[in-house]
């Protein structure tokens, strides 16, 4: 946005955005002063909100005593204790945890340890990660061979083994009779009829996102899904991966997304608001089922040098205890109903927007040309650039995708930090109307 010099830097595009001065609390300043607020807590990611002085105080006493210490020459305190308070946040018997840099290495963590176990268990011919489309499951190439989303993905097909994939569940875009419940089962049962395509006995694993992120817009599917996608595992023998990467840390109004339908998963991969941007740090967690016979048959083949970085570790401790003290779940599930009506009411407003959805505040609309069909905007009005511009020059940060996987649409993620209050609220839904009135 700002004119600057030409960078050495690069990320995804020729998109250049504002240089960061400072961030506290749901607000970042750039280097003009000018202040936006964190709709979206950056990816998703800042939960906590930024600069918590207590999370910076517990950093900046790690930082003194020891900022690396390499985890097959030393164990560590902090690694140690964040391991035992994330396994007390997990369903029974999922107690294994595993420290990784980001979520597509948690995920890569998570496909990587269920092949592992199977070979430990006898169970070689199982390999295929059944996924959805669309989804969004990291850059690397193991995470992107089950991530659907065409862009992402199509580069790369030539140099690594794509991945079964079934349709996820948008019920919002279905026209028929069925009741939720009914249309909940209908789509689980693509899961069973895939393991029978690809034979169950080459099929090790499902993963899915429990809410969906940006590659589909906060989708939810209906409560029927998740138990029967769970029996549907269990029936074949096939583990169940969550992808809570987005959705842990408190996000979705409960600490993982899992615990809205009851569901014990396999092994769960944790990242964004695990540390909320305080450090780089993910986890992977298993049940110690899988994880004994892997260790008896020879060891993980399969590590990162940065894994449980004592300062990295400190600061995801921290992170959950704040979540613990604040009540940020609870926030979450309370701000997150306040903020989904309020984005309903605008549907009155703007007939472009077809679609609110989500839970806590994990939340999205989706904007179309036509909301009786949910026929999408033409891709070349780029209205998932233009709205976000519209709302960074109001001060406003929201974050969109254009998917382009099964079906087009152009979705925006509203997502802030989750210790926002009535008057951010406020502040989010006016600087969003007037931004979706100029798009208008
Ligand atoms: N899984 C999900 C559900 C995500 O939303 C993301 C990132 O957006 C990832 C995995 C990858 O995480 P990272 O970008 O930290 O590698």
């Amino acid at each position: 946005m700002t004119a600057r010099e030409p960078s050495h830097l690069f990320y995804q595009s020729r998109l250049r955005r504002p240089l960061v001065d400072r961030a506290e609390g749901v607000y970042i300043w750039d280097v003009d002063g000018k202040r936006y607020l964190d709709g979206s807590s950056g990816a998703m990611v800042a939960n906590i909100g930024h600069s918590n002085a207590r999370v910076l105080e517990t950093m900046r006493r790690q930082m003194e005593k020891a900022t690396f210490a390499y985890r097959l020459h030393f164990e560590n305190e902090p690694a140690e204790r964040l391991a035992a308070k994330t396994a007390s946040l997990m369903p029974e018997g999922i107690d294994r945890v595993f420290f990784v840099s980001g979520g597509s290495e948690a995920v890569e963590s998570a496909i990587k340890l269920a092949r592992q176990y199977a070979v430990a268990t006898g169970q070689d011919s199982r390999w295929k990660v059944i996924s959805r489309m669309p989804s969004y499951h990291g850059s690397t190439l193991g995470a992107l061979a089950v991530t659907g989303y065409d862009p992402l993905t199509a580069p790369f097909l030539p140099m690594m083994r794509e991945m079964p994939k079934i349709a996820a569940p948008r019920a919002y875009l279905d026209r028929d009779n069925l009741s939720p419940h009914e249309r909940g089962l209908k789509y689980a049962d693509l899961l069973r009829d895939k393991i029978l395509e690809e034979g169950a006995e080459t099929v090790l694993a499902f993963i899915m996102e429990p809410v969906g992120g940006a590659s589909t817009g906060a989708l939810v599917a209906p409560d029927s899904y998740y138990g029967r996608i769970r029996e549907i595992c269990d029936e074949f023998g096939i583990l169940l991966i969550y992808d809570e990467v987005m959705t842990g840390a408190g996000r979705t109004g409960r600490f993982l997304a899992a615990e809205h339908w009851g569901i014990t998963p396999d092994l769960i991969a944790l990242s964004k608001g695990f540390a909320a941007g305080y450090a780089p740090l993910g986890a992977m967690v298993a049940h110690n089922r899988l994880v004994e016979p892997v260790l008896d048959a020879g060891g993980f083949q399969h590590g990162y040098t940065y894994a449980g970085n004592p300062l990295a570790c400190a600061a995801g401790l921290a992170v959950l205890e704040e979540i613990e003290r604040e009540d940020l779940c609870g926030n979450a599930e309370r701000m997150g109903s306040a903020l989904k009506e309020r984005l309903e009411l605008l549907m009155k407003r703007f007939p472009f927007i077809g679609d609110v959805r989500g839970k806590g505040l994990l939340l999205a609309f989706e904007l179309v040309s036509d909301r009786e069909t949910m026929t999408p905007l033409p891709a070349a009005q780029n209205a998932y650039l233009k709205l976000v511009d519209e709302a960074y020059s109001r001060g406003l940060i929201i974050y969109s995708r254009r998917t382009r996987g099964g079906r087009e649409g152009d979705h925006f993620m509203v997502c802030p930090p989750l210790i926002v209050t009535r008057e951010h609220l406020d502040e989010i839904v006016d600087k969003l109307t007037d931004s979706l009135a100029a798009l208008a």
